[in-house]
């Protein structure tokens, strides 16, 4: 298949005439930012139900990581289906949630025995992190980052703290939670210079948090995104995981990773913190992880997976369909995907950067493989964000064919499905160029 290819003005009339249906009768508080109606897809292309053909770079919000449809997946998903739909791993057995178990150990970040707890989405994994760090070590308080996002659910929304807008309204959250600056080097939040870093942010957490605010002995965990995603697609320097992984260690809290969206092959790794060389001691990963259904899991290190029998449990969490899903994602990640989301990735961060010798408007580029981040700025001195023309190149990739998002107040994400080729990624190139051409301030 191949895209875009455009056939109507966008909506078409039957994205249209779904959409008026949707705004009578489903809940005003999703986000959606251009009419895009689905019918189909296959690999990296969307297909609408007006019959018009899109690239897509969003993947779902960096779900779909075998592409749209896999056939080995789907394959796996019928014959699953074919078998039995449910059991509840709560309360019964079945092979696939072994087995899977069995590949999350195969492929942690984690040296030693790993255990894996099964849920149903990315909320849900840090949920059970989060109950997992407070009961195997007898604390409470929490440490997360400005910026993150880790999930709406109470539990992870105490956490999250990318958007007031996520936030407000819904309080009491949860207490003990403390929120500490995150690396981001573009915007140091210590105003400091990158070449010179050597991971302050972790400092304040030691120098304040842990003076002012909360005792070393009473803090559970800090709970870290190894690249911040909703946030911006935010990449910290090395010494700030390392840092943090030895501020941990030295006052028996737990490092929990929140992988669930630079997890599963993403970042050219399997999983993000292989970057840095750090290893967590739990980590919480989804949205990747079955090729788009929906499953999240929350794995730790065996020693650390100490609660009992009826502690933390899901009815439906580690479905035998979305197990047998994740297998064969997980089979093609390592086969290949894995590797062509390090070259692809390369490949497109690499042509975005040439666009910032074209586009003054284009602050900065980072990522890794293809979770790639675009900051837009009005000014690159005083990096104002430039966020009304980054909700508007947004919308001008979607008119033009292209599937993207915006992350943080004035970034664009890019996250296709890691089946994307270096000519997609050229032509998603091409595409936003002319978007950033037409919205932002061009320089000759
Ligand atoms: N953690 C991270 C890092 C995420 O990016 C997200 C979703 O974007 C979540 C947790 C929550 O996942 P879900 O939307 O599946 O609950």
């Amino acid at each position: 298949m191949n895209a875009p290819v455009l056939k109507t003005s966008l909506p078409g009339p039957k994205a249209a005439a779904l959409i008026a249906r949707d705004s009578k009768h489903v809940s005003p508080s999703y986000t959606r930012d251009y009419p895009l109606v689905m019918a189909g897809g296959h690999g990296a292309v969307v297909e609408d139900v007006d019959g018009n053909r899109f690239l897509d770079c969003a993947a779902g919000i960096a779900v779909n990581a075998t592409g749209h449809a896999h056939p080995d997946v789907v394959k796996a998903i019928v014959d699953q289906a074919q078998r039995f739909l449910h059991m509840s791993g709560t309360d019964f057995y079945y092979e696939p949630q072994v087995r899977l178990a069995e590949e999350m150990q195969a492929i942690a970040p984690i040296k030693g025995e790993v255990k894996t707890f099964f849920a149903n989405s990315g909320t849900e994994a840090v949920e059970a992190s989060v109950k997992l760090a407070k009961y195997h070590t007898k604390r409470h308080n929490i440490i997360a980052f400005l910026g993150s996002f880790h999930g709406r659910s109470m539990g992870s929304l105490s956490l999250t703290s990318s958007k007031v807008t996520q936030r407000r309204g819904f309080g009491p959250l949860l207490p003990g939670v403390y929120h500490a600056p995150f690396a981001n080097c573009y915007r140091c939040p210590l105003g400091l210079k990158p070449d010179s870093c050597a991971g302050e942010c972790v400092d304040w957490i030691e120098d304040q948090i842990l003076v002012h605010l909360v005792s070393p002995d009473e803090v559970a965990a800090i709970v870290v995104e190894p690249i911040q995603g909703e946030g911006g697609y935010v990449v910290p320097p090395k010494q700030f995981h390392e840092r943090l992984r030895a501020l941990t260690s030295k006052h028996g809290m737990l490092l929990v990773a929140d992988e669930v969206q630079s997890g599963m092959g993403r970042t050219g790794k399997m999983f993000a913190m292989e970057h840095f060389g750090v290893e967590p001691d739990i980590f919480a990963t989804a949205k990747g992880i079955a090729s788009g259904m929906p499953l999240g899991v929350s794995c730790a290190r065996a020693e650390v997976m100490s609660w009992p029998p009826g502690a933390h449990a899901s009815t439906f969490g580690g479905n035998p369909v979305s197990c047998a899903a994740a297998i064969a994602t997980i089979k093609l990640l390592r086969d290949s995907l894995v590797r062509n989301a390090a070259e692809v990735g390369e490949h497109l961060i690499a042509g975005a950067r040439e666009l910032m010798k074209k586009h003054q408007i284009i602050g900065d580029v980072r990522g890794k493989g293809l979770m790639i981040g675009i900051e837009l700025v009005k000014d690159r001195t005083t990096k104002e964000r430039a966020v009304a023309e980054r909700d508007a190149i947004v919308q001008a990739c979607f008119y033009k064919g292209l599937l993207v998002l915006g992350a943080g107040k004035n970034s664009i994400r890019l996250s296709p499905p890691l089946v994307l080729t270096k000519a997609q990624a050229d032509v998603a190139l091409t595409l936003l160029d002319e978007a950033i051409g037409e919205c932002g301030s061009v320089v000759a």
